[in-house]
């Protein structure tokens, strides 16, 4: 698919719950896909963006934690490590699970380790909003949702909205 074709994929869709595969070269295809994410996340006023969430079950993502064009990141083949033993609760929203919003318990630091688009191999380390971003994004290489962290009060109070988003994606189908 040309990646002018690129769009957001909405939850129920299968390939949010495949893993990902390892990014195996950085070439032109793998850049142009980066670039669009990263319009894509910006468009949807989004902070991060997986690749299944395009569509393509490779262990990508990009962030940008503060809307600052030059904060701009592309991570590739991504590990995490050094989870804080201090978790923090916070509100989450995904661009594919339209209007649910759900306070997620996360370690509140870790440290992302991955290649970027000149591949060159990269550590970061946050104790603040990157460090959730990256592991909501880091989630959904591995098929997890939000959905499979809220809790059972935020379940209820999305069951309206998942149960329409599951009818739309059925009436696609
Ligand atoms: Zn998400």
């Amino acid at each position: 698919m040309p990646t002018d074709q690129l769009h957001i994929i909405w939850y129920p869709d299968p390939v949010l719950r495949r893993k990902a595969r390892p990014v195996v070269a950085i070439d032109a295809r793998v850049r142009a896909v980066a670039k669009a994410m990263l319009e894509l996340m910006h468009e949807a006023g989004g902070v991060g963006l997986a690749a299944p969430q395009v569509g393509l079950s490779w262990r990508l993502f990009v962030a940008n934690p503060t809307g600052d064009p030059q904060d701009d990141r592309v991570f590739i083949n991504p590990v995490l490590s050094d989870p804080s033993k201090e978790a923090v609760e916070h509100e989450e929203g995904c661009l594919s699970i339209p209007e649910v919003r759900a306070n997620i318990l996360r370690p509140k630091a870790i440290t992302v380790t991955a290649t970027d688009l000149d591949g060159k191999s990269f550590s970061l380390t946050s104790d603040d909003l990157a460090a959730r971003v990256w592991q909501h994004e880091y989630d959904h290489l591995d098929g997890v949702l939000i959905l499979d962290r809220m809790q059972r009060i935020d379940r209820l109070a999305s069951r309206q909205m998942l149960k329409e988003l599951e009818d739309s994606y059925e009436a696609t189908k």
